[in-house]
């Protein structure tokens, strides 16, 4: 099987007539990694993979594969497996023929075809509809021939865009499965567009957010989550409580954050107080990490909310709270917690330093 190669994407530009879609673009995706470009719809997502794949033109920067400058290359000269949501099968030929389509065109030998059309059918599970035609199969086997389809000639880089979007819920849970295997198992280097910050989460090595044609960051999934770099990032993924605040002082990585004369919430963080004296800072927190405390001793920050509304979402509850200071605060508590709380009464929210993290507000409201 193939072994992926490395992606080089460098001040990557693109523009549709006067308008900029992809907007100064520098990424690079490792050998074997599998990388999900994640954004709003029109951010840029499909385009910039349409650069890569050489179905656009840059209009500046360059695009290298495994250290090769393809910048001018031909779609078809650059031997990118490629799986899109219309991607469609040949409705008349069968499920072999379409997965030996792209081992014709490059003339391998009858035997080498069937080898290796055996071999990739297996790997996606369908070697016993070989014979059958794509109307004969759902929609998911019919995305694992096209799959089988786009990595069958050993391809060094597999682009995916929105793969999986027509599918329903729980067969897109299944397939986004299924892919993460085959990607592990043949080791090829991929990036997936997706909008799906749950889909991004569970498939990825990394994830490069973009918006407006720009990346907003490029991390680990826990550290995206753990760490958004940004107020776009932060609510972008998940849903997070943002509250507006002064850092006062910075001792021993922990920030006392000023949010009212009588508020002052601890956060842990690596920056200096320098660096975020005087700007508009907001502390970030997930619904999920703070906690009904019992008493204030409990916690680094308590604050007393009213329950406003509850929200039963299966596993957990979710509170809409309002602090008596003014702040409205999210908290998510598992379901089991959540018998003796019911709306219009008064709790103490409680979390740890470490629960929170701190982020430089750009676009101060
Ligand atoms: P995404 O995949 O993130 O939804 P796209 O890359 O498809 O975003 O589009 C980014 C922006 O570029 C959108 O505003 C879209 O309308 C515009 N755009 C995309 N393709 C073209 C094109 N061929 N001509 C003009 N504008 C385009
Ligand atoms: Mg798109």
């Amino acid at each position: 099987m193939a072994l992926g190669d490395s992606l080089a994407v460098a001040n990557a530009t693109k523009y549709y007539k006067k308008f900029k879609a992809v907007d100064n673009i520098s990424l690079t995706v490792n050998k074997g990694e599998f990388l999900t470009i994640l954004g709003p719809s029109g951010s840029g997502k499909t385009s910039l993979l349409k650069l890569i794949a050489g179905f656009e033109e840059l209009s500046d920067g360059s695009i290298l594969l495994n250290n090769l400058d393809i910048t001018k290359k031909k779609p078809f000269e650059r031997e990118i497996g490629m799986l899109f949501q219309n991607y469609a099968l040949f409705p008349h030929m069968t499920v072999s023929d379409n997965v030996a389509y792209p081992l014709r065109l490059r003339k391998l030998s009858k035997e080498d075809i069937k080898q290796k059309v055996r071999d990739i059918l297996k790997l996606v599970h369908l070697e016993d509809y070989a014979d059958r035609f794509p109307e004969q199969l759902s929609g998911g086997q019919q995305q694992r021939v096209a799959l089988a389809r786009a990595i069958v000639f050993n391809p060094p880089l597999l682009l995916l865009d929105e793969p999986l979007g027509a599918l329903d819920k729980n067969l897109r849970k299944q397939m986004q499965l299924e892919i993460m295997k085959i990607q592990e198992k043949v080791g090829i280097t991929t990036i997936s567009v997706t909008h799906d910050q749950e889909e991004a989460l569970s498939m990825s090595d990394r994830i490069c957010v973009m918006n407006n044609g720009k990346i907003e960051q490029v991390d680990s999934p826990e550290n995206l989550y753990k760490h958004p770099k940004n107020r776009f990032v932060a609510e972008f993924i998940g849903e997070i409580n943002l509250i507006q605040g002064d850092v006062v002082d910075v001792v021993d990585q922990s920030a006392k954050v000023k949010v009212k004369d009588d508020l002052i919430i601890e956060v842990e963080t690596e920056k200096s107080h320098s660096t975020m004296k005087n700007r508009p800072m907001l502390i970030a927190i997930r619904p999920e990490n703070i906690q009904i405390a019992q008493d204030a001793s409990q916690f680094h920050n308590t604050l007393r909310a009213e329950v406003q509304n509850t929200i039963y979402v299966g596993e957990s509850v979710v509170l809409n709270t309002k602090a008596l200071t003014g702040e409205e605060i999210t908290v998510k508590i598992p379901t089991y917690m959540s018998d003796s709380i019911s709306n219009g009464q008064e709790v103490l929210l409680g979390w740890n330093r470490k629960d929170a993290t701190l982020i430089l507000d750009e676009t101060p409201a």
